[in-house]
């Protein structure tokens, strides 16, 4: 495919990473524009009112990247940067994730762009509504679910499936997921990506015979998935060094208290104002030593600058693509020293507690928090040993492994369904 509407650098990382992994699995040139380019993406636009009176109208997007192995699943970003690329991107590596959790979903993202933190609670209501009754006849618990991703949280899915739900007549849970436990949402699912991406890094640091009390870890973003990442790894006796969010960055290498912190964000909403002694340059914080570091904020913040510097043992990816492919060359090279936990592996507890959610909706049957991590870990268990095995045995990184392995299960199924999905 020589054009295609799918460009920006977020997407040109998910093309070379497929690329990569296109040529170490010898994917046919034929086959590869089929399995990398999006089924459908859809543009929406979501006129509201403001609270001044003006109306003003938002870009929305939805992107659903393949049908072949059942509905597509994905969460909804608010940021500035949203366009139809990041989007694109987001919805390919939701593929590759789910096809590595053995999940019957393919991909999808979609998002508004828009800076969720200058709206008003009333703006941001009538802006997700907007955007899920603009989506009513492209979603469905059966074609494409939705999720929070960054700048949407449980209240931004609650009217999600609120409004579709009207239109329907009747209460539809499964259409989202990542709603709170009163309208239908799973136990644990607030939590279930950072304490997935913590459960992983203990799995690592078992792996690299290192003690959880004797190592100190380092977060960027402090949003759901930093906070609660950096709360389960103090939980388990990991000392957290270092944190920031869009605001400010904090080291001390005696320990930050993350029940602290956390209070701090509840009442500011940032992390901002949280001490003046331990406040560093933000840029600083990914180069300082530290067994863990946990990129849990944006993509490309691990480039071919920085990957050089890094004084970490385990890089744990909270984020979605937080490392660009020039900077996985270099960590490629510096896989003996640092050991990589990819986000289609790391950060795939949302998206398998996300299943777990659609699942209890559809059979109107819901577990015990215990249950839904004592799955969750299973889950977690075999991707990480599938992962750990296959980089071993072909003698390739850990996000080559995770790639390859979910890549084949998308092109296998496509092989045996033929053209359509
Ligand atoms: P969120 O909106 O809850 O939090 C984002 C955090 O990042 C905030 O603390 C924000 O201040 C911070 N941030 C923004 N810009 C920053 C910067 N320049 N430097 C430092 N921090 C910055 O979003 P989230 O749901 O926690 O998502 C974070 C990442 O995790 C995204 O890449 C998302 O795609 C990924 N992810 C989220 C989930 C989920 O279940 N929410 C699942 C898998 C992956």
């Amino acid at each position: 495919m020589s054009e295609s509407i799918y460009s920006g650098p977020v997407f040109e990382m998910a093309r070379q990473q497929f690329n990569g992994v296109a040529d170490h699995l010898q994917i046919l040139e034929e086959d590869r524009a089929r399995l990398l380019y999006p089924k459908r993406a859809i543009a929406v636009s979501c006129p509201i009112h403001r609270d001044d009176g003006r109306t003003e109208v938002f870009q929305g997007y939805r992107v659903q990247h393949h049908l072949t192995l059942g509905p597509t699943k994905g969460g909804t970003r608010f940021a500035p940067s949203v366009d139809v690329g990041e989007v694109a991107a987001l919805a390919v590596w939701m593929s590759w994730k789910c096809a590595l959790a053995g999940l019957p979903y393919g991909g999808a993202k979609g998002g508004i762009t828009v800076d969720p933190y200058t709206l008003s609670p009333r703006e941001l209501e009538a802006l997700s509504r907007r955007y899920m009754q603009e989506m009513i006849p492209f979603v469905g618990p059966h074609t494409d679910v939705m999720a929070p991703d960054m700048g949407t949280n449980e209240q931004v899915m609650a009217w999600f499936m609120d409004t579709y739900s009207m239109y329907q007549g009747q209460t539809i849970n499964e259409i989202v997921t990542g709603k709170p436990v009163s309208a239908g949402g799973t136990l644990g699912r607030r939590e279930a990506t950072g304490r997935g991406v913590a459960h992983l890094v203990g799995r690592a640091l078992d792996h690299l015979g290192i003690s959880a009390g004797s190592a100190t870890a380092i977060v960027q973003g402090f949003g759901n998935v930093g906070s609660v990442t950096a709360y389960s790894l103090a939980g388990r006796g990991v000392k957290i060094i270092g944190v920031s969010d869009h605001t400010a960055a904090y080291h001390d290498p005696a320990g930050l208290d993350v029940a602290d912190l956390q209070r701090h964000v509840a009442k500011r909403g940032q992390l901002a104002g949280f001490s003046t002694q331990s406040a560093i340059e933000p840029s600083e914080l990914l180069l300082r030593k530290c067994d863990v570091l946990v990129p849990a904020a944006m993509e490309q913040v691990i480039t071919w600058q920085n990957a050089t510097e890094l004084k970490c043992r385990i890089l744990a990816e909270g984020a979605n693509g937080p490392t660009t492919p020039g900077a996985d060359a270099i960590l490629d090279q510096r896989r003996d020293e640092l050991f990589v936990l990819p986000d289609i592996l790391c950060n795939a507890g949302g998206v398998i507690v996300s299943y777990f959610e659609w699942v209890q909706d559809l059979q109107r049957l819901f577990w015990e928090e215990a249950e839904v991590f004592d799955r969750l870990y299973r889950i977690q268990e075999r991707s990480f040993q599938q992962v750990i095995a296959r980089a071993k045995r072909d003698g390739i990184s850990h996000r080559m492994a995770a790639m390859a392995i979910g890549v084949s299960v998308v092109q296998s199924a496509k092989h045996t369904r033929g053209l359509f999905p």
